[in-house]
């Protein structure tokens, strides 16, 4: 069983938007493992984006970030970090499919609604970063014999 991160960031929460993103993941049959309300800090965000940290949109993208509580989830699913990766859609929303939650709910990168974790490595990583291991749980569902 593989596990992501996934972070509803404040556009997400300040749109009203995070039920219709929680819901597609649950829709799609993924297992919701870890789910919390935080505000990020300076040092988390430049941890978290620290590989950004000399492109020109940095400071606008920690601002961005620190705008509004955000919410981390934790998702399991065999393959769940590509699966997620593709319901995601393009980094750019101007570039992601209709179908796809920035190719939905998004029209501009300054925005784009979604953090997910884009390797099994990274997704190791960045739920260490987000979540403590009693904050991830593990449960069986009753429709996984279905699925
Ligand atoms: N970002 C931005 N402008 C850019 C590229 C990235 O504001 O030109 C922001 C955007 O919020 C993006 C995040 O930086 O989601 C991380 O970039 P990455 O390339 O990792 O894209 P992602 O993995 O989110 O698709
Ligand atoms: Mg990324």
């Amino acid at each position: 069983m593989e596990t992501t991160l996934v972070l509803l960031k404040p556009d997400c929460v300040q749109r009203n938007l995070m039920g219709e993103v929680i819901s597609r993941f649950e829709k799609k049959g993924l297992t919701i493992r870890g789910m919390k309300m935080l505000r990020l800090d300076d040092s988390l965000i430049t941890e978290h984006y620290g590989f950004l940290a000399d492109k020109p949109f940095f400071p606008s993208l920690v601002e961005y970030m620190k705008s509004s509580p955000i919410v981390a989830m934790a998702i399991s699913w065999a393959n769940v970090v590509k699966t997620v990766r593709t319901m995601s859609g393009a980094t750019n929303p101007v570039e992601a499919q209709p179908g796809t939650i920035r190719g939905d709910y998004a029209l501009s990168i300054d925005g784009n609604i979604m953090h997910a974790s884009d390797s099994e490595e990274t997704a190791k990583e960045e739920l260490e970063r987000f979540f403590e291991k009693n904050e991830i749980f593990e449960y069986e569902r009753l429709d996984s014999k279905v699925l």
